[in-house]
C-alpha cells in the first residue's frame, strides 16, 4: 500500500461537477487501500478574480493584505471536497497552510517554505483518513499567511510529498502529461512517458507552466518521484526522472518551451569602458527587476549596443531607468520593444550532439523568421524572435526536430 500526494489543479476543481470527480477518483484510491493527501489549488479563475478586485482598490496593494486575499480561493476548494468525500462515506479533514503549519520565510506572495508540520497529517492518515491541504500558502513565524508564487500549489504538492516521504506526487491537470511542447499550440505535441528533472527544469523556467519551476526544483532535490497525469481520464501521465540509463539514446531535443512575458531594452552607443556593463544592470537591479538575456558587441567606433531582456510587466519601469543611465553614460540612444517572445528547445541529448544550434537556425531561416538574440546553455538554445512569428517558429521547429507525432495526419 503506498502514500501519494494528488494535487490537483484549478481546472480541476472548477466546478462542483469536478470536485466531485476528483472526490470519486480519491476515493478509488483509498479503497484500493492507499493513504492518499490531497492538495487542492483555488477553483479555475478565482484567484485571477481576488487579485482583479484588490485591484479596483489599488495598483499595488500591500503584500501582506493581497496574501490573506487570495489564499481563500484554496480555503473554499478544501471545505468542498472535503464534503464532497464525506458524502460519499470517505473520512477527510481540510487543512489551511497555517493549520498544517506549512511554515515560510516572510515574503509575501513569492514565499519560500522552510519547514512541515507533519504530526497532524500523520495522525489523520494513521485513523484512515485523507487530508486535505490548501495548495499555494504558508505561514510566517508571526502567523502571517503567505503565498508561495503563482502556480505555487504545484509546489505545496511537491513539499508535503518530501516531507512525508510520499512514495509518489502526482500532478492532475488539464492535459494528460508533459508534452513536446504546449498542446494547446501544436496539434501534433506528443506526450512524453518520461523527462528528466534537468529538462523539467529548463522547460519550466523557460515559459511551458504545466510545473511551477520551484515544484521542480524541491522535487530534484529532495528526489520526489513526480508524475503528471490528467483528472479527466486514466493514463500513465509522465514521469519526471532522475537520467539514469545512461545507455538508452536520447533524443536530441525533448521539448520545446516559449515564453510571451519579456520585452528587450537596447542602449545604443555606449563608451566602450570598463565598468559599463555595471553601470547599466546595477539600477535596473536596485529597482527589482530581473534580467534574462543580456547581448553586448562592440562596433568599429569603439561604442557598444548593450541589449538584454525582462518580464514585460518591467519594460516602462526599465525603459526609465536607463534613460537616467543614458544620460550618466553619455550613451546615445534608448529604444525597446515589448512585442517579442522567446522560443528554446531543450534536451540532455544536446550534450552528445553537434549542430543542434544551427539547426534550429536553419529551421527558422526556412520560415522566413529573424533571430533578434541567441542564448545558450548545456542543455538548451533560446532565441528571442518577433511575437508575431512566435506559433510558426515553434510549429516549424517540433517538425524539424521530429517531435511531431507520427499519428497526426496533416494535409
Ligand atoms: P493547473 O491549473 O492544473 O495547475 P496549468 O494551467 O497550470 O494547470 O498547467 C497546465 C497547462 O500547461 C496545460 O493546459 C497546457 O496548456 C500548458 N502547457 C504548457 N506547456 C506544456 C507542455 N510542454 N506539456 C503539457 N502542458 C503544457
Ligand atoms: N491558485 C493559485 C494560482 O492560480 C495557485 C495554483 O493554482 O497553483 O496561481
Ligand atoms: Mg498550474
Amino acid at each position: 500500500m503506498a502514500l501519494y500526494v494528488q494535487k490537483f489543479g484549478g481546472t480541476s476543481v472548477g466546478s462542483i461537477e469536478r470536485i466531485e470527480a476528483v472526490a470519486e477518483k480519491v476515493k478509488g484510491f483509498r479503497e484500493q487501500g492507499h493513504d492518499v493527501v490531497v492538495v487542492v489549488s483555488a477553483m479555475s479563475g478565482e484567484t485571477n478574480r481576488l487579485i482583479a478586485l484588490a485591484n479596483e482598490i489599488q495598483s499595488r496593494p500591500d503584500p501582506r493584505e493581497m496574501d490573506t486575499l487570495v489564499s481563500t480561493g484554496e480555503q473554499v476548494t478544501i471545505a468542498l471536497l472535503s464534503m464532497a468525500l464525506k458524502a460519499r462515506g470517505v473520512d477527510a479533514s481540510s487543512y489551511t497552510g497555517a493549520q498544517v503549519r506549512i511554515l515560510t520565510d516572510r515574503v509575501h506572495t513569492k514565499a519560500r517554505i522552510q519547514d512541515i508540520e507533519t504530526s497532524r497529517m500523520r495522525a489523520d492518515l494513521d485513523q484512515g483518513r485523507v487530508v486535505v491541504v490548501a495548495g499555494f500558502q504558508g505561514v510566517d513565524e508571526d502567523g502571517n499567511i503567505t503565498t508561495l508564487g503563482r502556480g505555487g500549489s504545484d509546489t505545496t504538492g511537491v513539499a508535503l510529498a518530501a516531507a512525508l516521504k510520499a512514495d509518489e506526487c502526482q500532478i492532475y491537470t488539464d492535459v494528460d502529461g508533459v508534452y513536446t511542447t504546449d498542446p494547446r499550440v501544436v496539434e501534433g505535441a506528443r506526450r512524453l512517458e518520461k523527462i528528466t528533472f534537468e529538462e523539467m527544469l529548463e522547460m519550466a523556467s523557460l515559459g511551458s507552466k504545466v510545473l511551477q519551476i520551484r515544484a521542480v526544483e524541491f522535487a530534484g532535490k529532495y528526489k520526489v518521484p513526480l508524475r503528471v497525469l490528467s483528472s479527466f481520464e486514466d493514463g500513465p501521465g509522465t514521469l519526471i526522472t532522475i537520467e539514469d540509463d545512461a545507455a538508452v539514446e536520447k533524443p536530441v531535443i525533448s521539448g520545446i518551451a516559449f515564453n510571451r512575458d519579456e520585452a528587450k531594452l537596447t542602449v545604443q552607443g555606449v563608451p566602450d569602458i570598463p565598468g559599463v556593463a555595471s553601470r547599466i544592470l546595477g539600477p535596473i537591479s536596485q529597482a527589482n527587476i530581473e534580467v534574462d538575456m543580456i547581448v553586448q558587441n562592440i562596433a568599429a567606433d569603439k561604442t557598444t549596443d548593450f541589449t538584454f531582456t525582462v518580464h514585460r510587466n518591467d519594460y516602462d519601469k526599465a525603459e526609465q531607468v536607463l534613460q537616467q543611465v543614458k544620460q550618466e553614460l553619455g550613451a546615445r540612444e534608448v529604444v525597446g520593444n515589448n512585442k517579442i517572445a522567446k522560443v528554446s528547445i531543450v534536451g540532455v541529448g544536446m550534450r552528445s550532439h553537434a549542430g543542434v544550434a544551427s539547426k534550429m537556425f536553419d529551421a527558422l531561416a526556412a520560415e522566413n523568421i529573424n533571430i533578434q538574440m541567441i542564448s545558450t546553455s548545456e542543455i538548451k538554445v533560446s532565441v528571442v524572435i518577433a511575437e508575431k512569428y512566435l506559433e510558426l517558429a515553434v510549429r516549424g521547429l517540433h517538425s524539424a526536430f521530429d517531435l511531431d507525432d507520427s499519428d497526426t495526419v496533416r494535409e
